[in-house]
């Protein structure tokens, strides 16, 4: 009866009425609109316009609300109603995002159809405190020899990919994707500003790998608005938080935060904000400083959940000085630096592993492999000053240099890796091993290769449960050792 009556006085409300406040379009420019009213609206707080676009609240001046329009502004235009409910802006998560593509505003991509939400959570949130953290314990499996060996890196880590174009910056973090397959790891591929095709290649290479299962892409492609491509990582963040919450664990690759500084330089300055170093406004810092401490590990009275973020930066001719890289060089654990130089030179991924450092990853590596890591690195770079030092003068070495530089070369050849090949750490430890016991050290490149591809399996079909109690242990017990060796004295008598 309510409703009826309501009907006819031409009022639109049910029974259930909400509050909300109506302010009115002043003027659009591109993808800002200025509003009027909403005189009790507050940054961070979402609005809806009277085509059902949303906007999202980010600064005032002393009469207007500069509202950044996520979606197409096209329809909007001034005189136009704007709404308020005084509500900070929330999006749908859950697991069933899971193997979907969304965009900033978590709807559907890929013509699948509706997703059903397990919950709604803020995409601004107040980051973990430091006591609700606990210290990294356990490794996340990048699939990358030169990282699981070298440069650890451990749940609820922030490591950065830095390097210039076309360096294979995104293959490592898609590799990365790809060897969490059957260990729990949920991913998220934030995708901003890069091109639709480019972002297609990627969703089909994880579905090709069977990756997709356990991954959701957030798309901020550079067809979507502005305002979506801002969003963008911190959708990916919030979704990434709903399975760290619930005590999983979840890696999110931010490709690349370049271009999210690119996006947000435009909407300062079309705000009229004072451009500092490199144009950028000064909050920049801010702006990302506060996704990057969303990552972390959580004590087990929150569920021991965790979340490792992979921002990707690019650069310019290998220069690092840069404004956006410096500063997210500072917020992160640590970096992987890719280099033009060793890309050309086919050593791929292209890590320059005296420039790249995990400050926190080696607390939680496997043993079985932190044994190795130590004289790893340090072989590796004495062989490559030998390398230059030879070049000079390549007559008369010592026994000791002739035998740095086999190991050297052995060591390149076991980290050079094809793309989304990623190894399991099990096959990593193997080669170590038989690295560190010198017998890849006369090898030719087509031996190592053979070897890399066959020593696993012959493993398995000798001692099965070896590779088992690896993984189970993480530790090269005296017992596994001795297996080891005699597996590997079979495997080159036989060869
Ligand atoms: P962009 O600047 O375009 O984002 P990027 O640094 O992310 O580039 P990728 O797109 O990952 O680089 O790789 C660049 C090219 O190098 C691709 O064609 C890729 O297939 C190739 N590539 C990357 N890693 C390897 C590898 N390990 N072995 C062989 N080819 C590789
Ligand atoms: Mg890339």
């Amino acid at each position: 009866m309510e409703e009826v009556n309501n009907k006819r006085q031409g009022l639109e409300f049910s029974s259930a009425f909400e509050v909300r406040e109506v302010g009115k379009i002043k003027s659009v420019q591109k993808f800002i609109v200025l509003a009027l009213g909403l005189p009790s609206c507050v940054s961070g707080q979402m609005v809806e316009f009277s085509n059902g676009v949303k906007g999202l609240v980010i600064g005032f001046t002393e009469e207007e609300v500069q509202i950044l329009v996520l979606g197409s502004a096209v329809d909007l235009k001034a005189g136009d109603e704007v709404y308020n409910k005084g509500e900070f802006l929330k999006l749908p998560v859950g697991k069933n995002f899971l193997g979907r593509i969304v965009n900033s505003l978590c709807e559907p991509q890929d013509g699948k159809g509706p997703i059903e939400p397990d919950d709604f959570y803020p995409v601004f949130r107040d980051v973990p405190g430091v006591m609700d953290r606990i210290p990294v314990d356990q490794t996340l499996e990048t699939g990358t020899l030169s990282i699981d060996a070298i440069i650890p890196i451990a749940k609820g880590q922030r490591q950065l990919l830095i390097g210039d174009r076309l360096t294979g910056k995104t293959t490592v973090a898609v590799d990365a994707i790809i060897s969490q397959k059957g260990k729990d790891v949920n991913c998220i591929y934030c995708c901003i500003g890069k091109t639709y095709s480019n972002l297609l290649k990627i969703v089909d290479i994880l579905r090709d790998k069977g990756a997709l299962d356990y991954t959701i892409i957030v798309s901020g492609i550079a067809s979507t608005s502005v305002g979506e491509q801002y969003l963008a990582p911190y959708t990916a963040a919030m979704l990434g938080e709903y399975f760290m919450y619930n005590g999983k664990d979840a890696l999110v690759i931010f490709d690349d935060l370049t271009r999210h500084a690119w996006v947000y330089r435009q909407i300062s300055l079309l705000l009229g904000r004072a451009p500092g170093r490199e144009a950028y406004p000064g909050d920049i810092f801010y702006i990302h400083s506060q996704l990057m401490e969303r990552a972390g590990y959580l004590k087990p009275e929150l569920g021991k959940g965790s979340m490792t973020f992979f921002p990707i930066v690019e650069i310019q001719q290998g220069d690092v000085t840069g404004y956006i890289s410096t500063n997210i060089i500072s917020m992160t654990d640590g970096q992987l630096y890719f280099s033009t130089p060793l890309f050309n030179k086919g050593f791929r991924p292209a890590i320059d592993l005296g420039l790249s450092v995990s400050r926190i990853g080696s607390k939680a590596q496997w043993p079985a492999m932190r044994a190795f890591s130590r004289t790893l690195r340090l072989e590796y770079l004495q062989y490559k000053e030998l390398l230059q030092m030879t070049q000079l003068r390549a007559t008369g070495l010592s026994k000791e240099a002739e035998a740095s530089l086999k190991r050297g070369e052995a060591i390149t050849q076991l980290l050079i890796q094809d793309k989304n090949q990623p190894v399991e750490m099990e096959r990593q430890i193997l080669w170590l091993f038989a690295l560190n016991l010198g017998v890849l050290d006369n090898l030719s490149v087509a031996e190592i290769k053979k070897f890399k591809e066959t020593f696993l399996e012959k493993v398995k079909e000798q001692e099965p449960e070896i590779i088992s109690e690896l993984r189970e242990r993480k530790e090269l017990t005296k017992e596994i050792a001795e297996k080891l060796r005699k597996c590997l004295q079979r495997y080159f008598e036989e060869v």
